[in-house]
């Protein structure tokens, strides 16, 4: 029986055009990558330029799809700044790549919301295992386990997993009575924004920034100080954020003794290791985090560096506990059966966001399909890249480093100075060429040079280094 007063269902793409614009799609990424090469690195379109081609209103009725492809070439590509071209060697890499795209679409084609264990056990029991996988690959602490004390979770951002880390241990030091408007959380001066940015978010009352040293690297004996500083001044310390692998230079900070000083103090440790984490994947690395079983916390961004396109942020905790204690609400339309039993992981209780998407399928996807193996070569030939850039700009007197090159970052100024450099800055941006990024250090200018585009090789960085060797 149709009842005549119930409107006509809605329409939807067909399955056939669904099929047909998909699989043109897939040809379209894949023509794409194999082009980007020739494209102008950086978008250089005005304000406003993309925008003016948008109609001022949305349609009333749908458009047929072919012109929503054809857009993608007359709209959106001319502000596009291309993030997958293999001279792109501006701030940290964020890859995109085969495994990973394919997975994205299948978790957008299965559009689940994994909130809870219930609500799609594939995704929260994959999600748990990869990253207990990781645990191993990177050579983190047995304990950091989901089967274990600790437990990984993927979050959209190391801001959100730094921010997490945060509200958790203001939440353990708040339980002793201690008002957060006399909580302090540390970092060095060369620390990420989101560091300042969650201490800010989680209402903590002070900030104190450490000096490093001419390595780049927190002072563990400056930290020790203003510890004390702070407390005699009736001040509460409560979090240091270390990071390995800092943005401006990836300098490293002395997580070992930072650690003993945090197991001391009774302070919540957390590790950045957005960028560096993921050359820990090679043993070789490894010495830079050496004391990484003291960190109650670490995050590191496969979103960067191992092939998973943005986003993708993986949170690690030593002890879960604290976390879901700070995190888990229950209104009465969350429970259920499983959760009741103890016996699943609820995702929601590990961030701030209650819906979530199915990240670990590409997480999963790129590791199956690299291997390690595959994916700790990426990572060495990277650093060998960087490496012989290195040596070229250092033994070429125009040039000086001004940090180590632990991995595959390299900082330089001109030896002529501040104007040469900015000269040079500007005249290899004007070129169209690469992209790379001016930044400053000790307020001088300097510039990065970031190597670990998936497209990267060889005669890209010789490009480079050619460019530098005529406009220097
Ligand atoms: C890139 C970076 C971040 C920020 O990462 P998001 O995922 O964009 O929040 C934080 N810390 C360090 C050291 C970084 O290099």
């Amino acid at each position: 029986m149709t009842d005549k007063n119930l409107p006509e269902p809605p329409e939807h793409l067909s399955s056939d055009d669904f099929r047909k614009h998909g699989h043109a799609l897939i040809d379209w990424i894949a023509d794409y990558w194999e082009r980007v090469e020739e494209l102008p690195v950086v978008s250089h379109v005005a304000p406003g330029a993309i925008r003016n081609h948008l109609p001022p209103n949305a349609p009333e009725t749908g458009e047929p799809f072919e012109n929503l492809i054809k857009d993608l070439d007359s709209v959106v590509m001319p502000g596009i700044t291309h993030w997958q071209h293999p001279s792109w060697f501006s701030f940290f890499p964020a890859n995109a790549s085969p495994p990973s795209v394919l997975a994205e679409l299948v978790s957008a084609g299965l559009g689940v919301q994994g909130m809870l264990w219930s609500t799609s056990p594939a995704a929260t029991e994959i999600e748990s295992h990869v990253l207990d996988w990781l645990v191993e690959l990177l050579d983190l602490p047995a304990s950091w386990k989901t089967t274990e004390q600790g437990g990984g979770v993927l979050q959209m951002s190391a801001s959100d997993s730094t921010h997490t880390a945060l509200v958790v241990a203001r939440h353990q030091a708040a339980k002793l009575g201690i008002s957060p408007d006399s909580m302090v959380a540390y970092a060095s001066t060369q620390t990420h924004s989101s560091i300042q940015k969650g201490a800010t978010v989680a209402g903590y009352g002070h900030i104190t920034l450490i000096d490093v040293d001419e390595e780049q690297a927190m002072r563990s004996q400056d930290l020790r100080a203003a510890i004390d500083r702070d407390r005699a001044n009736g001040l509460n310390p409560v979090f240091v954020a270390a990071t390995v692998g800092t943005t401006g230079t990836t300098g490293v900070d002395p997580i070992r003794s930072i650690g003993e000083i945090c197991r001391n103090e009774d302070l919540w440790l957390h590790i950045d290791a957005a960028y560096a984490g993921n050359a820990m994947l090679c043993p070789e690395f490894r010495h830079h985090q050496d004391g990484v079983e003291l960190a109650d916390s670490y995050t590191f961004n496969p979103h960067k560096w191992l092939m998973v396109n943005f986003d993708c942020s993986v949170f690690y905790v030593a002890d879960r506990g604290p976390l879901i204690d700070c995190l888990s609400i229950l209104p009465p339309y969350l429970k259920n059966e499983a959760s009741e039993s103890g016996a699943v992981i609820d995702y929601r209780d590990w961030h701030v966001p209650l819906g979530r998407r199915f990240r670990a399928l590409k997480l999963w996807w790129v590791i199956r399909s690299y291997g390690a193996e595959g994916l700790r070569s990426m990572i060495r030939y990277h650093v060998a890249l960087a490496e012989q850039l290195a040596s070229r700009l250092e033994s070429d007197p125009r040039f000086d480093l001004v940090a180590p090159h632990p991995f595959a970052l390299v900082c330089f100024r001109c030896t002529e100075g501040d104007e040469a450099t900015t000269r040079l800055i500007e005249a290899v941006n004007a070129s169209g060429e690469v992209a790379w990024t001016g930044s400053e250090l000790d307020g001088h200018p300097m510039i990065r040079v970031s190597i670990g585009q998936r497209a990267t090789e060889q005669r890209h960085v010789d490009a480079l280094w050619a460019l530098i060797d005529e406009l220097a």
